[in-house]
């Protein structure tokens, strides 16, 4: 990385503030975690590299078609032997046990995912791992409390769950799959993404340290081929899957027909709608959280900005201003708000998305920022003058980049902001809460923030309309995708 600290044009000067990688004990080579124990993978190695610097990290081995299934009977095992067996609050007191180790190995969890992944040492160590924690004392409550969650006296699970997840909240991602389907009984496989399979691996050996039965939660490495022969393994009776919804569109192709329950958290394209009562000041916070959160690469990120037309010159100067404060840089660095790009790949479709942004005629704007030389770095960005019809208003680019449009009356609002396949989440600025209400309620949006964006509780669902998946994870709800003969509602 370049020895001078990224300086951003306004604001004050910072000294590095660097997080110590010392507390994490980086090994040179990882394998998987199958039965309790770490094993090698059969299938080609892989790198896990930094994408801040481009250093290597590790070494990781990948499962091939026989290690999925040496997986996947390991938590059939578990499951007919001790997991589905064990009294709930047994099971509750596992789960209990292991947000307590969350909790106690929080900072070396927190410098693994800013390392592996790329994000702000801030958002791993405020957000993150305190959500991952915050998820597993949740779900362990329900643990015994199965009877009471609506789903009929006596719920049962529904045995041995694969779940893969993606590259952005490796460990939250894990923790929304894990807690639900472990405090509902079952066993589980889980395939990190092959760019970030690091903590995953931490956490299981804090599932060692909590004793957790052997086979009860195993983990597998490896890229869309480990993924696609645990999702197609015929002993498995759920799949659970975050990514993206072309690999989704596949994957419950494949799945039709047979026993196995599944629910699809996938794309979004989220639009963030400011009324001209909005408190501004407020609302540019909550854009720039909404956006430039975790480099963009949230699957529910505010990317389409819809501004009442007269309060749009406004909101734009003041979102410029903010802008040039965000600090970029070393997501080790205290200080830093916009991390990396968690790959290569993920860098190059974002750099295309806005090239083809001005192509289409919408004005790209990026405050001066001094990038590192190494590793992968986008600058936070702002394209002005969108239509609805350009390729920036509708694909996901999951990178910093915002579209903003504009509109005039509430019905274009909400026209515009469902004007897309997708129907995650989205966000509604006013100081009205009955215009909050009346517009929430014609928005086909999982999730709708009033007043704030990208807040999360494991007590609340999460879950997409339309391309952006179904089924819902977190709360009451997230229980039912683990439990049989429960439709979800
Ligand atoms: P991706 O679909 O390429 O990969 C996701 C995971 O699926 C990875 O672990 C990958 O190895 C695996 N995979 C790839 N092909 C597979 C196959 N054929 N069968 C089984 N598994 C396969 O997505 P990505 O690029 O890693 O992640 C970004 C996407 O995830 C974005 O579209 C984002 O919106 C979405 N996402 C959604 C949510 C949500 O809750 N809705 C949350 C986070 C991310």
């Amino acid at each position: 990385m370049s020895s001078s600290p990224p300086t951003a044009a306004v604001g004050f000067e910072y000294a590095p503030a660097p997080e110590s990688r010392a507390i994490v004990d980086l090994r040179a080579s990882y394998g998987l975690f199958i039965n309790g124990e770490f094993v090698d993978g059969q299938g080609p190695s892989f790198k896990s590299i930094s994408p801040a610097t481009e250093e290597v990290l590790a070494e990781v081995s990948a499962a091939d078609a026989a290690d999925v299934d040496t997986a996947v009977r390991a938590a059939r095992r578990a499951y007919n032997g001790t997991w589905s067996r064990l009294a709930p609050a047994e099971r509750g007191k596992y789960l209990f046990r292991i947000a307590r180790i969350i909790q106690e190995r929080s900072r070396e969890l927190a410098v693994l995912e800013s390392l592996d992944n790329g994000k702000p040492i801030r958002e791993s160590r405020d957000v993150d791992v305190p959500l991952m924690a915050a998820h597993f004392f949740y779900y362990a409550g329900w643990a015994d409390k199965l009877a009471y969650a609506g789903y009929g006296p006596d719920p049962k699970p529904l045995g041995v769950a694969a779940q893969v997840i993606p590259w952005n909240f490796p460990l939250l991602m894990l923790a929304w799959k894990i807690a639900p389907a472990l405090a509902a009984g079952n066993t589980v496989v889980l395939k990190p993404a092959e760019t970030t399979p690091l903590t995953a691996l931490l956490f299981a050996e804090v599932c060692q340290q909590a004793d957790l039965p052997p086979g009860v939660v195993n983990i597998i490495n490896g890229a869309g081929n480990t993924g696609r022969a645990l999702v197609e393994h015929p002993d498995i009776d759920k799949i659970a899957f975050t990514g993206s919804t072309e690999v989704g569109r596949q994957i419950a192709i494949s799945a039709a027909g047979t026993r196995k329950k599944l629910t699809l958290e996938l794309g979004g394209k989220a639009a963030n709608i400011i009324f001209d009562d909005a408190p501004i000041d407020q609302a540019v916070e909550g854009i720039v959280n909404g956006i430039f959160f975790n480099q963009g690469h949230v699957c529910c990120a505010g990317s389409r900005l819809l501004v009442q037309e007269s309060v749009a010159e406004e909101v734009n100067s003041s979102l410029r201003r903010r802008l040039k404060t965000l600090r970029v840089g070393d997501p080790l660095d205290k200080n830093t708000d916009v991390g990396a790009i968690n790959s290569a790949e993920q860098l190059a479709r974002i750099r295309e998305l806005s090239a083809i942004g001005e192509e289409e005629g919408a004005v790209r704007w990026s405050p001066p920022c001094d990038l590192p030389d190494r590793g992968f770095w986008f600058p936070p960005t702002i394209f002005t003058e969108v239509s609805p019809a350009h390729r920036i208003a509708r694909d996901e680019i999951f990178g910093p980049v915002l579209s903003v449009l504009t509109f005039r009356t509430p019905d274009e609002a909400v026209a515009k902001a469902n004007n897309t396949p997708y129907g995650l989440s989205a966000g509604i600025w006013s100081d009205k809460g009955s215009r909050i209400l009346a517009i929430a309620s014609r928005l086909r949006a999982g999730v709708v923030w009033a007043n704030t964006f990208n807040r999360f509780d494991p007590s609340s669902p999460f879950g997409g309309y339309k391309e952006s998946g179904y089924g819902r994870e977190g709360g009451r709800h997230g229980l039912a995708a683990y439990l049989a003969g429960v439709e979800e509602e």
